[in-house]
């Protein structure tokens, strides 16, 4: 499968569109079309109907220890700034970067990598992105740099393997990827990657203020408001969707790394005795959710961080990973983590450490070694009403990108196979799989031919179904033709009144993926579709 195909569809057919695209752009943030907007919202509709309204919370779900509550929060995307030197947002979250003097490109220090090579009697460390055919990429720099043309391609010796600069200690031997020059790239540079900006009209630092990077914050700030007003007792999780932003340094892969994206996040807080069961019962939920939205099994896997990549405060981590078409054979990118975080959120709420010698937050401490910034000072643990038992809860937190889960729906759902056309002749057919509750459009309704009553009738199975789903109405052009249209957009069921239709009241109706056609009375197309689409 070829990303760049998926890419142009995307454009071709409104699912997304480069942002300020008239203006040249702005890398990093995209706007989703008339088909994207749809399709994302149903992504956000199954989560928030699967895990929130429509969570099961009389019943032991498989795998869970117990039956638990689920509750929605919506909260602001700029927050005290003490919110994020208490998560530690403040003075952990930033990438090192590099800049090349030269051609002013920017770069992700741990996403360069290169390799030492030898050749006219000097031996420099050429670089790449870190990708798929950067072996290719460093050849042609070497080539470039050592002015050999491609049949003295022997020449190279290479030394050792590929390594990240990371490893690197002095840059003056190192050649940048886009660069002809030894020594351009800049020391690495701490850069934070929260958005600043500045709340009412001061300027300085006093109203200095963040666009949040991770809509979790919000949940563990209103942990004890969702308590108080709801009176469940726990287990219970928390849920919210929402726009976060990171200025990530090296935004790529359409929106799979983007500067601006929506998060769907739960935050479960649960009695510590019970979290490694719970931790266990989210990975396996979270996983079967993706398969039961349609990635197949061979596509996604679930990756247990090893101890030495876990935060500090994390007792286990789980990414799901899909085989994006733009990574490396056998790579997978993040689509979601879930994190056993213990209690380290609602303890750093409340007391703004870790205990009292610690600096793991990077708390600056005052000239009495205790930590500047404080906590909100705020119990924020919890009492059993039944027990009387009080501590503080432990959590769970199963984060999902909106945006890369949308990018990975449209990936596996993109199909092509040939197809006689109108005359006969194959033709490729580009189809879109979509699970049909996330298609965009649930139906299409057309009229064979633009005449005898036919449009009429079709207008009116449309007007009647809109009322329920999504659906759209065609007339134009040849009847295959509008089918390989819809076919393109994942629309699931075309609906097609013709002749018989009005004798005897009945359309057919066409499976995008089996491509059978079955006639149904016009008063059951309501239902069929709705049934349909639980199958
Ligand atoms: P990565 O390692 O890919 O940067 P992360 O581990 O920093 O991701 P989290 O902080 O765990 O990501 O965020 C939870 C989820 O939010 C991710 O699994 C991903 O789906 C989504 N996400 C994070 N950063 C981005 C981004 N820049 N663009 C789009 N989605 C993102």
């Amino acid at each position: 499968m070829n990303m760049d195909s998926i890419v142009s569809l995307c454009k071709r057919r409104g699912f997304l569109f480069q942002s300020s695209e008239i203006y040249g752009g702005l890398q990093g943030f995209w706007d989703y079309g008339p088909l994207g907007v749809e399709l994302k919202r149903n992504v956000k509709d199954a989560w928030w109907s699967d895990m929130v309204s429509g969570h099961d919370d009389m019943s032991t779900l498989p795998g869970a220890p117990t039956p638990y509550a689920m509750e929605g929060l919506d909260c602001t995307i700029i927050m005290h700034p003490q919110v994020w030197k208490c998560s530690g947002h403040y003075d952990l979250f930033h990438d090192y970067m590099i800049d090349c003097r030269e051609t002013k490109k920017r770069y992700r220090h741990d996403q360069l990598n290169g390799r030492w090579v030898e050749a006219k009697e000097q031996r420099v460390f050429v670089t790449a992105p870190a990708g798929d055919d950067e072996q290719e990429h460093l050849t042609k720099q070497a080539l470039k740099f050592f002015h050999l043309r491609n049949k003295h391609i022997d020449e190279l010796k290479w030394d050792g393997e590929v390594t990240c600069l990371t490893e690197i200690e002095s840059f003056e031997q190192v050649l940048g990827p886009d660069t002809n020059k030894l020594g351009t790239l800049t020391e690495p540079r701490e850069f934070n990657l929260m958005f600043k900006t500045f709340v009412g009209a001061l300027s300085g630092e006093e109203g200095t203020a963040f666009l949040r990077p991770e809509t979790a914050q919000g949940i563990f700030v209103n942990f004890k408001n969702v308590l108080d007003s709801t009176r469940h007792r726990l287990p219970l999780g928390i849920a919210q969707i929402g726009k976060s932003f990171r200025n990530e340094i090296t935004p790529r892969n359409f929106t799979f790394r983007s500067r601006e994206f929506e998060q769907m996040e739960i935050e479960f807080f649960c009695h510590p005795d019970q979290s490694q069961e719970w931790y266990r019962y989210w990975r396996d939920r979270r996983l079967k959710w993706y398969h039961d939205m349609g990635i197949s099994e061979k596509n996604l896997i679930m990756r247990e961080h090893h101890k030495d990549e876990l935060a500090h405060y994390s007792i286990g981590t789980a990414d799901i990973e899909y085989a994006f078409p733009f990574m490396a054979d056998g790579e997978y990118g993040e689509l979601e983590g879930v994190a056993h975080r213990g209690d380290f959120d609602l303890r750093s709420h409340m007391e703004g450490k870790l205990d009292e010698t610690s600096d793991s937050l990077g708390l600056q401490l005052d000239e009495n070694g205790k930590p500047k910034w404080k906590g909100s000072g705020k119990d924020l643990s919890y009492r059993d009403d039944l027990t009387n038992e009080k501590y503080i809860p432990h959590v769970i937190e199963p984060s999902a990108g909106a945006d890369r889960a949308t990018l990975a729906f449209i990936c596996e759902a993109f199909y092509e196979d040939e197809q006689p056309d109108e005359n006969g002749k194959p033709q490729t057919r580009t189809v879109l799989r979509l699970h049909p509750r996330l298609a965009p459009i649930k139906a299409a309704i057309f009229p064979l031919v633009k005449k005898d009553g036919m449009p009429e009738v079709a207008k009116e199975v449309y007007l009647d179904l809109k009322k329920h789903f999504k659906v759209f109405y065609d007339e134009k052009g040849a009847v295959g033709r509008r089918y390989r249209r819809q076919d393109e957009a994942g629309t699931p069921y075309c609906i097609t009144v013709d002749g018989q239709s009005l004798a005897d009241q009945t359309v057919t109706i066409r499976d995008r993926d089996t491509l059978e056609q079955s006639r149904i009375r016009i008063d059951e197309c309501e239902q069929v579709i709705r049934e349909r689409m639980n199958r």
